[in-house]
């Protein structure tokens, strides 16, 4: 089973499904928020997502027009998103603590990837906006 959690532990979780799909998403509010050039999630079971401990620290920002963004309060480790009716859809990979083995998908918003990380040339669809569901 896939578990994870922030960088200092607080926030602990596990995966009673295996994770879905992987991707990457290079939008400007990614980068924002992850402080890198591109952020890799894994899609998953709606619901599949149970806390171990900490769900009390975990906090969210949410745009008028997306997702909420969820980490822990306490370190700031980004950890998945939820759709506005709470829903959690996605984990950051970087919040998992093992490879669960997903070959990505796609990558998304590569019209406003960091012009200091190219985009690297892996052979996936790559689409300027966000990827057609
Ligand atoms: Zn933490
Ligand atoms: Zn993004």
């Amino acid at each position: 089973m896939s578990t994870g959690g922030c960088l200092c532990g607080g926030v602990r979780f596990e995966l009673a499904e295996p994770p879905v799909s992987m991707t990457y998403c290079h939008c400007t509010r990614c980068q924002r928020r992850s402080g890198t050039a591109a952020s890799a999630q894994a899609r998953i079971e709606p619901g599949s997502l149970r806390f171990l401990r900490g769900e009390e620290l975990v906090k969210g920002w949410k745009p008028d027009d997306g997702f909420e963004k969820c980490f822990c309060s306490t370190c700031g480790g980004q950890l998945f998103s939820k759709s506005p009716d709470g829903t959690i859809w996605s984990v950051r990979m970087g919040a998992l603590d093992e490879d669960p083995g997903l070959t990505p998908t796609h990558r998304q918003y590569v019209a406003y990837a960091a012009t200091w990380e190219p985009v690297p040339d892996d052979g996936i669809p790559h689409y300027p906006e966000a990827a057609p569901r």
